[in-house]
């Protein structure tokens, strides 16, 4: 099943990760609705198709010592 990749940063004090990018991850089946593999580009109307993406994975390309913007603001 293909899913969304999320690059980012991942605050540690916070513990918050702070979306960059998105890329799609294809799983290259036939079968996946979302992959450029699929059998049916157009109309798809098969029951053995999969037709819901993955939960997105993160994937924390920095990793930040200090907190995300958001959590720096709502000290003030
Ligand atoms: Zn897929
Ligand atoms: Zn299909
Ligand atoms: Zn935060």
């Amino acid at each position: 099943m293909c899913h969304n990749i999320v690059d980012g940063r991942y605050h540690t004090p916070c513990g918050h990760f702070v979306a960059m990018s998105t890329r799609t991850q294809d799983c290259l089946r036939a079968n996946c609705l979302f992959s450029r593999r699929h059998a049916h580009q157009f109309g798809c109307k098969s029951q053995g198709c999969i037709k819901m993406m993955s939960l997105p994975v993160k994937n924390p390309i920095r990793v930040s010592p200090t907190k995300c913007s958001t959590c720096r603001e709502q000290r003030r």
